[in-house]
């Protein structure tokens, strides 16, 4: 009986917190992976553990600029793009670029190579919403030029110029919008909610709550998320789709979940709510229940008690490099 040919995919943002378990996921179910990165946000060691693997390659390469890869692709996933707010504060330019001409280099190489794409936008597209929760028909309230307009309006543009090229050239395209996810290999230093708390707790420092706490968020466990792409991606569904955990809470509700998770003795100290902060955050997913029979499976606390776990370990080896 003749082998089927194993299905080869372009994962970029491959060395990044979604990225590396997207890499894990894939290879896990036969595929050769071909990861591609700049390393602009994402570490080498997310990804080091399948080098010596013959079905894993690795490219340091800008998706900005013109992007080839020999022989055939099945599939892309385009994951690079910085996300977190610190990042794409500290490189704009760069996170406009991704998301635009990254975006319009990926789509070219997809149509070139015949292969289905799924961009990853996210649940920044809503902006600062007014209705609660958010589904995909929400067309949203970003403002362009404040200080998160970089990463909102080129996710929008990536967005756009995708279901440009589905409509144009018959692309077969997907649209995941993502929620806040998290879980292990999210930099302890990216600024984000979680990683932050965690980070504070463990260390005994004070938990920095921005505004009275009182603005909500929605946490889907990484294991859930990379599930709800998988899915997507093999079903014929090319509207965007909500992927994220309609549990909602305020940030000063998980700031003390940490706390006492961590057994920690920190306190919560309050700071000034940053520019556009969105006030409430959660995802409506009777789309992705419908269409992919997905749901999330991982309730926040396991997932958190996963995560502080991974993050107990970086800080003990964090102390050991810094003694040898
Ligand atoms: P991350 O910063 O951990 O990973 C992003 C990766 O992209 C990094 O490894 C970075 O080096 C790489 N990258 C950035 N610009 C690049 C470029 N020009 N060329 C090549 N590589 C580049 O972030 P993440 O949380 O893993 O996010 C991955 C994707 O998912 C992003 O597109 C992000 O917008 C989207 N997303 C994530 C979340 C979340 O909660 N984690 C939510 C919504 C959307």
């Amino acid at each position: 009986m003749q082998q089927k040919a194993q299905k080869r995919i372009l994962i970029t943002g491959a060395a990044g917190f979604l990225g590396s378990h997207l890499c894990d996921r894939f290879i896990q179910e036969n595929y050769h992976v071909i990861a591609m990165d700049n390393l602009i946000t994402g570490a080498l060691e997310n990804i080091e553990h399948l080098f010596h693997m013959a079905n894993f390659e690795f490219h340091h390469h800008d998706v900005s600029k013109f992007v080839h890869v020999p022989g055939k692709l099945d599939y892309i996933l385009h994951f690079a793009s910085p996300a977190s707010p610190i990042d794409y504060l500290r490189i704009p330019i760069q996170t406009l670029k991704v998301g635009s001409l990254g975006t319009h280099n990926l789509l070219g190489l997809a149509k070139d190579k015949q292969a289905r794409i799924l961009v990853a936008s996210t649940s920044e597209v809503y902006g600062d919403p007014t209705v609660s929760p958010q589904s995909e028909e929400y067309w949203g309230n970003v403002n362009p030029v404040g200080p998160r307009g970089v990463y909102d309006e080129a996710k929008r543009f990536q967005e756009a110029m995708t279901v440009a090229y589905h409509n144009f050239h018959g692309l077969d395209t997907r649209i995941v919008r993502i929620f806040n996810t998290f879980g292990p290999r999210m930099r302890l230093e990216d600024g984000r909610a979680l990683p932050t708390f965690i980070a504070q707790a463990l260390r005994g420092d004070d938990l920095t709550v921005f505004g009275n706490g009182e603005q909500t968020r929605s946490f889907c466990y990484v294991s859930d998320q990379i599930e709800g792409i998988y899915r997507l991606l093999h079903t014929e569904y090319h509207e965007p789709l909500n992927i994220g955990n309609p549990e909602e809470l305020s940030v000063k509700a998980v700031a003390e979940e940490i706390i006492a998770l961590t057994e920690s003795k920190s306190k919560i100290i309050y700071e000034a709510l940053p520019v556009d902060d969105p006030q409430q955050r959660r995802p409506d997913i009777t789309k992705a229940k419908r269409i992919l029979g997905w749901e999330p499976q991982v309730s926040r606390r396991e997932g958190l008690i996963q995560t502080i776990a991974y993050y107990k370990q970086k800080l003990k080896d964090g102390v050991k490099q810094q003694i040898n």
